[in-house]
């Protein structure tokens, strides 16, 4: 609600503003403005300060530099600008031009800087969309409208996403991911959100359950009328005893009060062996007869343990995760606890309120009626195939509205973070889509697409642009939906022959247009997934009436090794070099990683193959039913 009342008033702001700023014109920012920083600046003022005067003496190439003397043209920050912040959220910021300067300031201990970034990227059009790609345009002087009075305040208090850029520190600060699972944020910058101890998992090394085995085998889940240490049992008060004691262990060696939040994770193994004595069922049974429930509880107490002690900064994590997927009922999370819930098993073909994925919804909206601190962890590659084309560009930014519209504080989209050793689609542009929509989940997303596509692949972007169109279009399998697991070929609904045609002519044709090596290698690489695509699919080139198609499949593998591919699976790790002439020429390409000695099937696939290849016209149509209904 406060953030609906915070944009309402913000637009308010700007279009009472508009007129004046028509009466009185825009400020020109030119080199002859300084950065006005106060006396005694803090880390994250000078930081802002540096930062801000650095990029403009690039833009204007002339040297802006810092003072302390408000006197002529300036750009305040911190507490050297006028601008009131009392009433922004943390890590929120203010942009205000008065009396023809412009001031920034923000909130607790990201919220300078993020302005400072906000300004370089709306009013100096500098967009960092990879680590190695920053545009920041040359100018004589930057436009800032007289009546501008932006208002922001994050919408998650915790974003993260992997892939490779996002690793990146100045990556990470001009797009606004903020947790610390993978980046390092200095403190003077701001620092980030932190998981102390594990991220996840970590209930197995809170209560080592094995060390009790034999001394107290109470300690120790009962499932299945045995007791296991998969898990341990949540409602006995010394295995609470003991998990709560080094909770507050962890914290005693790594809590840092300046931090803006810390978080401990206290997360279910990885297993589906919860605990069913008499008191865990009594109390599930009590409370919906829900697994989550004794979860809850346990992490509950430990929540009010971390609170008594006094660190205020930090909230303690647990999983909304298979068996605890489901909300529990008469009891609700204390306000320092975040539920994360997992969506391993939706449709990435739809967003989350499609009617394929009712269950997730179902589940985040009850977590969201009991819990005002929901993180989540989605995903956006595909697991099994990462080489393939995955089409899930049409549900990235409705997902996260959604995520923000219940209740959800924190984020993680889990992308390819094997990238670096298979890299051969869409992950720069996808990781910059994430990050740009858990900025702001209502974006001119479309408009940050084109932007990104020119800069990484030049005068082509506009043709890849049609193919993601065709891609999205296309999305999911016969039935239109998919998953993370799915078959490559199955990603996509049939393509017909123009159809892939035209999208082959597009490839080409941005192709023919990039002016840069760089250019041609980013499309060449992201075209790599449409050729995998195709070879499992037998389209185009690869079809299996085409005498070519062997020459084409050893071609392909050639060319995912010269862009240095070393993974077909996340979970593969096999020497290319080992796998035989015939698999890469006869297999179809998901089936690869699997040696032909191996596996019987990819043996027959082989026989077959070989034989369309002899004469493609009488043999194709074999091949080709054979192949789709065994990959
Ligand atoms: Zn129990
Ligand atoms: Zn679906």
């Amino acid at each position: 609600m406060k953030k609906t009342v915070c944009i309402i008033l913000t637009l308010c702001l700007l279009f009472a503003a508009a007129p004046a700023a028509m009466a009185s014109g825009d400020v020109t920012v030119d080199s002859s403005w300084s950065v006005l920083v106060p006396e005694s600046p803090t880390s994250y003022e000078s930081f802002a300060a540096e930062k801000l005067a650095s990029c403009l003496s690039e833009i204007f190439d002339a040297q802006i530099s810092l003072t302390t003397s408000a006197q002529g043209s300036f750009i305040a920050i911190g507490s050297a600008s006028g601008t009131d912040v009392s009433g922004v959220a943390d890590n929120g910021y203010r942009i205000e031009v008065i009396n023809g300067c412009v001031h920034i300031n923000g909130t607790a201990q990201r919220g300078l800087q993020a302005g400072v970034y906000r300004f370089l990227e709306q009013f100096c059009s500098r967009k960092v969309y990879t680590s190695a790609i920053t545009v920041m345009p040359k100018a004589q002087s930057i436009a800032v409208p007289a009546g501008t009075d932006i208002v922001y305040e994050p919408f998650f208090e915790s974003t993260d996403t992997d892939w490779r850029s996002p690793h990146n520190t100045e990556y990470a600060m001009a797009n606004g991911l903020t947790n610390g699972a993978n980046r390092y944020i200095p403190a003077e910058m701001g620092g980030s959100v932190n998981y102390l101890g594990g991220f996840c998992h970590t209930i197995g090394g809170l209560c080592e359950t094995a060390s009790y085995k034999d001394s107290h085998p109470e300690y120790l889940a009962l499932h299945d009328g045995e007791r296991t240490v998969d898990q341990p049992c949540l409602t006995n008060p010394d295995v609470l005893a003991i998990a709560t004691a080094n909770v507050l262990a962890i914290l005693r060696d790594r809590h840092d009060p300046n931090a803006s939040l810390q978080i401990v994770s206290v997360t279910q193994n990885d297993n589906q062996n919860y605990c069913e004595c008499e008191n865990c069922a009594a109390f599930e049974a009590a409370h919906g007869g829900r697994h989550s429930a004794t979860m809850v509880n346990f992490v509950n107490q430990i929540a009010d343990a971390v609170a008594e002690a006094g660190y205020d900064n930090v909230a303690v994590d647990t999983f909304a995760y298979q068996y605890t997927q489901a909300a529990p009922q008469n009891i609700k999370p204390r306000d320092n606890v975040i539920i994360r819930i997992c969506s391993i098993d939706c449709c990435q073909a739809h967003a989350f309120d499609a009617d394929c994925n009712k269950e997730y919804l179902r589940d985040l909206e009850d977590w969201s009626k009991i819990c005002g601190r929901i993180y989540t962890w989605d995903y956006a590659t595909h697991f099994l195939h990462p080489c393939n084309v995955f089409p899930d560009f049409g549900r990235i930014q409705k997902n996260i509205q959604i995520l923000y519209e219940h209740n959800v504080k924190g984020v993680f989209v889990e992308g390819n973070y094997f990238i670096d050793s298979c890299d051969t689609e869409f992950g720069e542009l996808r990781a910059y889509m994430i990050a740009k929509c858990l900025q702001d989940p209502y974006c001119d997303l479309d408009s940050e697409i084109d932007g990104f596509l020119d800069a990484y692949y030049g005068p082509g972007g506009k043709y890849v642009r049609k193919v993601l169109d065709i891609y999205t279009k296309q999305s999911g399998s016969y039935d239109g939906h998919m998953n993370i697991w799915y078959g490559s070929w199955s990603c996509m609904r049939p393509i017909s022959s123009l159809t892939a045609a035209l999208i082959n002519h597009y490839w080409k044709t941005a192709e023919e247009l990039a002016e840069t090596d760089q250019q041609l290698a980013n499309l060449e690489r992201s075209e790599l997934s449409w050729r995998w695509w195709k070879a499992n699919a037998g389209k185009s080139e690869f079809s299996f009436f085409s005498w070519n198609r062997a020459d084409e499949c050893e071609k392909l593998f050639d060319d995912l090794r010269a862009h240095g591919v070393t993974l077909l699976q996340e979970f593969t790790y096999e020497n290319l070099d080992e796998i035989a002439p015939d698999v890469i020429r006869y297999a179809v390409p998901d089936r690869w990683h699997v040696g032909a000695e191996e596996n019987e099937s990819v043996a027959e696939m082989i026989k077959i193959n070989k034989l369309a290849e002899r004469f493609p016209p009488l043999f194709g149509l074999v091949a080709w039913i054979y192949n789709m209904t065994r990959s």
